[in-house]
């Protein structure tokens, strides 16, 4: 017999979880969330914040190295990982009390433990957390992912993304096999704090859908890396030379090649967590890709939803967050527009949600690439401008390189798509994700003004450098 009634249970407290709970708990509901881990999920914990706060301290490093150009001479900088990785627990745990500060404040309770769905009848679907059972009429799975780990012989010699975030001594070198977004970063990163890094891409090109004069920039832009583009990992083994170290053997062009480093990072993916959380027992359809879901986020059992990493629709924390939101939006439809807020017509919109690789410099884009534009048979006009015309970006650089890029439909003038590489990137894309999503076209932001010296004003200036 279920010990308690909610009106909603959410298993996993990640970007989607939390924000279903506390959405759900503004409208004056009575919420349960399991979670097995800790709050805030990957994102908080293993993702986006520890990355970013590591990131921002090897930045401080660079800056303090090579700021002479600026008037500012730092002798015997040094880097510290144990500092380093203390301030990055201490950032996670103040996150962490943030998000349960949230769940007391709209009353959310916590299970703490594994969860699973057991059954679902009379409406209700009943969810186990550690031998205890609950029951609701509507449930949200947003139990994410897990990294994908590439089936070669010696693939447990290379570190997970986790792992590497938890290191206490910096490699002298490093091999990243994977050159997508959270491989970049930690490329980036360990460029940063001294180590020789090699990426190994199997595709052309690092992170997919980025612009291929961006992603020259960006390659560019991290002198102590090389790139092996194009690339099939084959096996990692022990290195002769260095009992402690590896070698990456792999094949490219049809040769094969390898490389000897300290340490080795995989970072190909990540897949959604669907295995041990009941969804056979209930019916809900799903396959390797994830759970299967509509723009609602809706299952195909009614009373259930999936919302984040683990439908695999956007594998993005502020993408799982919106879904939360929708899902929440769906399930309390009838009370909400009872409230004066009806939000029942809420679905999920994929088309300007905006993503950031936290290199340095920064990349950012939103909406529709050229290559994606094209493929989507849309005919379009683009500009892309260099940020060496930029006050504030020339005053503040001598090292990094910026540039932005529009994409236009070529017959209503209206933005698609933006991308940028460069300082403040990860801040300005806000901004360009409403021009999209509000279908602005380029006559109006033309008249929109922009803040001056700001490195905004490169979207303002690539939008005028359009030929009509
Ligand atoms: C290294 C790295 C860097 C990243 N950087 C960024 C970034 O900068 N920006 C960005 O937008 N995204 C980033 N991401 C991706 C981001 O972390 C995910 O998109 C996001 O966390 C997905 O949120 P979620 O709520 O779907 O799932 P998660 O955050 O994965 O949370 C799922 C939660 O469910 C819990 N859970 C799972 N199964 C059960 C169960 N059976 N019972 C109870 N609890 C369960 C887990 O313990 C976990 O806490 C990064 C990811 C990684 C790995």
């Amino acid at each position: 017999m279920p010990e308690a009634r909610f009106d909603l249970i959410i298993i996993g407290a990640g970007p989607a979880g939390h924000i279903a709970a506390e959405r759900a708990g503004a409208l004056g509901k009575k919420v349960l969330v399991a979670e097995k881990a800790h709050l805030g999920g990957v994102c908080t914990n293993q993702g986006c914040i520890p990355t970013k706060t590591l990131l921002y301290s090897a930045k401080l490093y660079a800056q303090a190295r090579h700021s002479e150009a600026f008037g500012v001479s730092v002798e015997g900088a040094r880097y510290d990982i144990a500092k380093a990785m203390a301030w990055k627990t201490k950032t996670i745990e103040t996150i962490r009390k943030g998000i349960a500060y949230q769940f007391r404040t709209h009353g959310v309770e916590l299970a703490t433990g594994s969860a699973r769905i057991v059954g679902r009848a009379g409406g209700l679907t009943t969810v186990e957390v550690d031998g205890k059972q609950y029951s609701a009429p509507n449930v949200m799975i947003a139990t994410g992912s897990a990294p994908v780990v590439l089936p070669i012989p010696g693939a447990e010699r290379a570190m997970g993304s986790t792992e590497a975030l938890e290191i206490s001594t910096l490699p002298k070198s490093i091999v990243v096999i994977g050159g997508g977004y959270i491989g970049m970063e930690f490329a980036s990163y360990f460029t940063q704090v001294g180590a020789k890094v090699s990426v190994v891409e199997m595709l052309p090109e690092v992170v997919p859908l980025l612009d291929p004069a961006i992603a020259r920039v960006l390659r560019g832009s991290l002198p102590d890396a090389d790139f092996h583009l194009g690339a099939k990992v084959l096996a990692i083994e022990p290195d002769p030379a260095n009992k402690a170290g590896h070698v990456v053997r792999f094949s490219k062009d049809g040769k094969e090649q390898s490389i000897a480093a300290e340490a080795v990072l995989m970072s190909v993916g990540r897949k959604p967590i669907v295995d041990g959380i009941g969804l056979e027992s209930v019916g809900v359809e799903f396959d390797r890709k994830g759970i299967r879901v509509d723009d609602r986020m809706r299952t195909n059992v009614p009373g259930i939803w999936a919302a984040g990493d683990v439908n695999a629709r956007s594998m993005l924390a502020h993408s799982a967050s919106r879904m939360a939101e929708v899902a929440v939006a769906d399930m309390f439809a009838g009370d909400a527009a009872q409230a004066g807020n009806a939000p029942s017509a809420q679905v999920m919109r994929y088309n300007a949600i905006p993503w950031v690789v936290y290199t340095y410099p920064e990349v950012a884009g939103a909406g529709m690439s050229e290559e994606q534009a094209k493929a989507a048979g849309r005919t379009v006009t683009t500009a892309m401008l260099d940020h060496r015309a930029n006050g504030r970006f020339v005053a503040e650089s001598d090292r990094t390189r910026g540039m932005t890029k529009v994409v236009v439909d070529a017959a209503t003038g209206v933005l698609l798509g933006v991308q940028m590489i460069g300082p403040y990137s990860s801040e300005m894309i806000a901004g360009v994700a409403a021009m999209i999503e509000a279908e602005l076209r380029v006559k109006d932001i033309r008249e929109i003004v922009f803040p001056h010296p700001t490195v905004s004003e490169a979207i303002r200036d690539t939008i005028w450098s359009l030929k009509e």
